[in-house]
């Protein structure tokens, strides 16, 4: 029997922005309620404990996977909830785990990155093939790997140009903002008051926060990177730079990292910190919730008294699409109109010849222009917890404000009476159905068979996005409310624990390396292009 594989389920949403489930079956995440015995680990700390999910039934037995790749290939990872393992296996585990960390230590990397500003231009040079910078004892390893050299200031400055963005969809998948879409947001922290901003996977903005301060004396604005990909421990010192999995708040580099963390979030008492978040969309939205909520504690530690009240200010870039999940666990998060969050798209095979990233924005590349729907805007939104009307939209690319829903929305978006709110969410002007009670998408048609809006060729009765459990559309298996309590689910394992065998035998095997080494030259060095605009 083939292990069930974790990760991709039906509150994750495919990679490529399919909302909800697309078969009838997937792998979801338990939280068990405490006191839950502790998750074994992979390289990647605590794994997560998955159910499969199929046909409306819940599968009893439950897995422990990794929480960060999606893709075995990546952390194979494997145990039964009920698996026991013998020492032998342990013993072999926490030596693969430990065989999977960095080679240097974050320390370490601090050290080589002051030795490597101090020497000449004409020695600093970098391994592209190991998205490494040389030191001169290291050139020798490296004579046959391309390697640039002149590493100047400013390219150190902006490492997210110099690396090649991991690719593995699944796992790692990097969509850096194209630098205007990521200005945006560098202009309007400090507008809205703003000192530090905890950036949870938003390696360029990091960068561009630290360029703007280095550059403008007068904006004092900090920023700590919080990334999986262990990469940029290279170009950071330890304050600015922890290695980090956001899928089960795991700090690499233990508890030192984790003070550098807490001290930034309760410096001044907690006073103006925000934190700017955009996960891998592949993600599940459960981990990462439960993960913002630990940081959100953190900070909460550090507030004074009688500001209990207050909540911890955050941008969580996600495609709008998820806009329920998010909202199941953060009810005061909205999500606002703006539509421009436009990533890189980096045309490898000239960076293998030039030896340097050439970045292109969506704007100006005719065949991603306006995406295969004709549409320009992205599927990508800001959902925060800070009063959408303090937050001003650009007006010169027509976004203007709606007095009545006290938010500024964009060219397109009208007020629909009945609705009472400017209802669009992807750009175009929807329309109101009356039998639905509500606004749809343009290109929907009010279906009579299903008594519902749907596409018009959709077909009547066909795999539904809703629950699991149920099949209602408007929630998932997670919050059905005909859910097994996790009581049952538990003695339901137990008893099929009796009838089977374990004759499992999955478990860790040889040979797998983490993802921060996983920029190989197998690679199809095409164009890669992040078609997640034609959703
Ligand atoms: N738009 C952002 C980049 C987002 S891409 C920017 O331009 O700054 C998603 C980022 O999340 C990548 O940097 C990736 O390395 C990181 N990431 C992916 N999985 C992660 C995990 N499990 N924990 C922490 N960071 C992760
Ligand atoms: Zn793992
Ligand atoms: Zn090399
Ligand atoms: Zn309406
Ligand atoms: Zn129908």
């Amino acid at each position: 029997m083939a292990a069930p594989r974790a990760g991709l389920g039906a509150g994750a949403g495919a990679a490529a922005g399919v909302p909800g489930r697309q078969g009838s079956s997937g792998v979801e995440v338990v939280f068990p309620s405490e006191p839950a015995p502790p998750a074994p680990l992979c390289p990647h700390g605590p794994t997560l404990l998955f159910v499969k999910v199929n046909q409306g039934k819940e599968e009893t037995r439950r897995f422990y996977a990794c929480s960060a790749c999606r893709d075995r290939k990546d952390c194979n990872f494997f145990q039964w909830e009920d698996e026991k393992l013998s020492g032998a296996r342990l013993a072999a585990r926490e030596a693969h785990n430990r065989k999977c960390q960095p080679p240097l230590s974050r320390t370490q990397c601090a050290e080589r990155y002051l030795k490597f500003i101090e020497l000449p231009l004409s020695q600093r040079k970098f391994c592209q093939r190991c998205q490494q910078l040389l030191l001169p004892d290291d050139w020798e390893k490296h004579h046959e790997h391309r390697v640039v050299g002149d590493i100047s200031i400013t390219q150190l400055r902006r490492p997210s140009q110099l690396l090649y963005p991991l690719e593995n969809k699944k796992t790692n998948a990097q969509y850096l903002f194209a630098d205007r879409s990521c200005q945006f947001l560098v202009d309007l922290l400090p507008t809205l008051g703003f000192t530090r901003v905890l950036c949870v996977g938003t390696p360029r903005l990091h960068e561009l926060i630290r360029l703007k301060a280095s550059d403008d004396k007068k904006s004092n604005i900090k920023s700590l990177l919080l990334d999986i990909d262990f990469r940029y421990s290279q170009f950071y010192m330890e304050d600015s730079f922890c290695h980090y999995n956001m899928f089960n708040h795991h700090f690499f580099d233990g508890k030192a990292a984790l003070e550098v963390c807490r001290t930034f979030l309760q410096e001044d008492k907690g006073e103006g910190v925000i934190m700017v978040t955009d996960p891998p969309f592949g993600g599940l939205v459960e981990p990462l919730a439960v993960t913002f909520k630990k940081l959100i504690a953190m900070w909460k530690e550090g507030q004074s008294e009688g500001s209990s009240h207050k909540e911890l200010p955050i941008f969580w870039i996600f495609p709008y699409f998820f806009e329920s999940r998010i909202r199941q666990f953060f009810p005061s998060f909205c999500m606002l109109d703006y539509q421009r969050f436009h990533r890189t798209f980096i045309c490898v095979d000239e960076a293998m010849k030039y030896g340097c990233m050439l970045e292109v924005d969506y704007d100006n590349h005719a065949l991603y222009k306006h995406g295969k729907t004709g549409r320009k805007q992205s599927p990508v939104r800001i959902f925060t917890n800070i009063p959408p009307n303090k937050i001003i939209l650009p007006s010169e690319e027509g976004y203007r404000f709606c007095p009545l829903c006290q938010r500024y929305i964009s060219l397109e978006n009208q007020h629909c009476e009945h609705c009472n709110s400017c209802t669009s969410k992807d750009g175009r002007k929807w329309n109101h159905c009356f039998f639905c009670k509500k606004c749809v998408k343009p290109s929907w048609i009010h279906c009579s068979i299903c008594g519902h809006c749907a596409l018009p060729d959709h077909s009547c009765g066909g795999p539904k996005d809703g629950c699991f459990i149920c099949g209602e559309l408007d929630h998932k298996r997670s919050t059905c409310p005909k859910i097994t309590t996790s009581k049952k689910v538990n003695r339901a394992v137990r008893k099929q624990k009796q009838r089977k065998s374990n004759k499992m035998k999955m478990g860790i095997t040889k040979g797998q390396s983490m993802n921060h080494t996983s920029v190989t030259r197998k690679k199809n060095r095409r164009e890669r292009a992040h078609q997640y605009l034609c959703s």
